[in-house]
């Protein structure tokens, strides 16, 4: 399962983070997730609290929490970008199919909060 995937390498970085740093609880963290990364908000959020109750005293009662990263698609043709959920791979501005995704495809950690 793709989402498990996510936590239990988020939960490990956050394990190295917390070591590094001495702290002995996490109050949340933020994942920046693309709108096209293929990751279920609700399916990622049980996971999370499932993980949560076994990991330890790290992790209890962190919060995950998931900021949307818009898709944009750039076209070689035109050299315009557009939002790739409404127009996928065929350019709005030239008809064009010469296109690739510029952002919107990753789900990496943007903040944590310690308490
Ligand atoms: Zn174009």
């Amino acid at each position: 399962m793709h989402e498990l995937g996510i936590v239990t390498h988020v939960m490990k970085t956050l394990t190295d983070v917390a070591a590094e740093n001495e702290l002995t609880r996490i109050g949340s963290v933020t994942l920046e997730v693309g709108e096209v990364s293929g990751v279920i908000h609700e399916q990622i959020l049980d996971c999370w609290d499932y993980m949560c109750t076994k990991r330890g005293p790290l992790f209890t009662g962190c919060k995950l929490i998931l900021d949307t990263i818009p898709a944009v698609t750039y076209c070689s043709s035109c050299e315009k970008t557009y939002p790739t959920v409404q127009y996928g791979r065929t350019c709005p501005h030239c008809g064009s199919g010469e296109t690739w995704l510029l952002e919107g495809n990753q789900c990496t950690i943007k903040e944590i909060e310690a308490e």
